[in-house]
């Protein structure tokens, strides 16, 4: 393979629920990063990493900015977010292209003065009535901020995801690839599989669990031709472990055998699950349990 000409981090932030765990994941082409409908459920960054030819670009997943909250998962998250346009050699911001709310402005302002370049990502084109209507919304966008490139996309679709990644490659520094060509995050695989379990659990859980359910990865074998896993799920109170483990144990089941497809896919090895559910009051206040299920710095 040859050497790539370009590399960059480029920081993807903005409100919950815009879309930019989506877009990470379709940029990589592979699950980096949990989707939920329900905003709120990345906790730290997640970064992917994209290989191209000609550069290899570091994708950081912010986590929103929220509101502050009482927990210390939550000031954990508002930490993180406020240090993604560090470091960065290109910050994105990600928005509904359907509506500019309060919180974007929020998140405008928190980004407009940093020293890299700030864009404009217009995600979700795909639920705009047509086409026709990105023109207008891109010249209604541009007297928000003069952003250095606005780029509709559809994270669902695809739509303009090529576009965005080749502009995206010519616009980071010169220099050689950081990271292996082959790897797709800078993650421990253990830290992936925990949140691809997490997903199934917000998935599948709906309004039933709050997002204070923890996922630990306590045993992670890699035999070469298949994996093996033990995993724990965390949950405050006996009703949500109740929940969560459902009558006759099927709801777990469910949440077991969709994670381990995504894991089979991410692995392309036989993944063998085993799952226990386990209570502990305020395990998202304390600061130990935070910082061992890799939440933490
Ligand atoms: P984040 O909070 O900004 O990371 O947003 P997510 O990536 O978790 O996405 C939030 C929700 O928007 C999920 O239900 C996604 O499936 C959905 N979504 C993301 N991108 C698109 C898109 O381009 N089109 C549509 N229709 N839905 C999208
Ligand atoms: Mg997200």
């Amino acid at each position: 393979m040859t050497e790539s000409k370009r590399f960059g981090v480029v920081s993807f932030v903005g409100r919950p629920n815009v879309g930019k765990s989506s877009l990470i994941n379709r940029l990589v082409g592979q699950k980096v990063s949990i989707v939920s409908r329900r905003p709120q459920t990345t906790w730290r960054e997640i970064t992917g990493i994209f290989t191209g030819e000609n550069a290899q670009l570091v994708l950081v997943d912010s986590p929103g900015l929220h509101k502050p909250r009482k927990q210390l998962l939550s000031r954990r998250a508002n930490q993180s977010a406020r240090g993604a346009g560090t470091g960065a050699d290109l910050v994105c911001q990600v928005v509904d292209a359907r509506h500019w709310t309060a919180e974007d402005q929020q998140v405008l302002d928190h980004f407009r003065d940093i020293a890299a370049p700030l864009w404009l990502i217009m995600n979700k084109v795909d639920l705009l009535d047509s086409l026709t209507q990105v023109l207008p919304r891109i010249s209604e966008l541009q007297t928000k901020h003069s952003w250095v490139e606005m780029v509709p996309v559809s994270a669902k679709s695809g739509y303009n995801c090529e576009h965005l990644l080749s502009t995206l490659s010519s616009a980071v520094p010169e220099g050689p690839p950081g990271y292996d060509t082959e790897m797709l995050s800078t993650l421990p695989a253990r830290f992936l599989a925990a949140e691809i379990v997490r997903e199934q659990i917000f998935r599948q859980m709906g309004d039933e669990i709050p997002y204070t359910s923890g996922v630990e990865v306590s045993r992670f074998e890699d035999h070469g031709d298949h994996v093996e896993l033990d995993i724990s799920i965390w949950c405050e109170t006996k009703g949500q472990k109740a929940a969560l483990i459902g009558a006759k144990g099927v709801r777990l089941k469910s949440i077991g055998s969709s994670a381990r497809i995504q894991l089979e896919r991410m692995f392309n090895c036989p993944v063998h699950l085993m799952q226990q559910v386990k209570v502990k009051k305020g395990w998202a206040d304390d600061h130990r349990a935070v910082t061992q299920l890799g939440y933490g710095e």
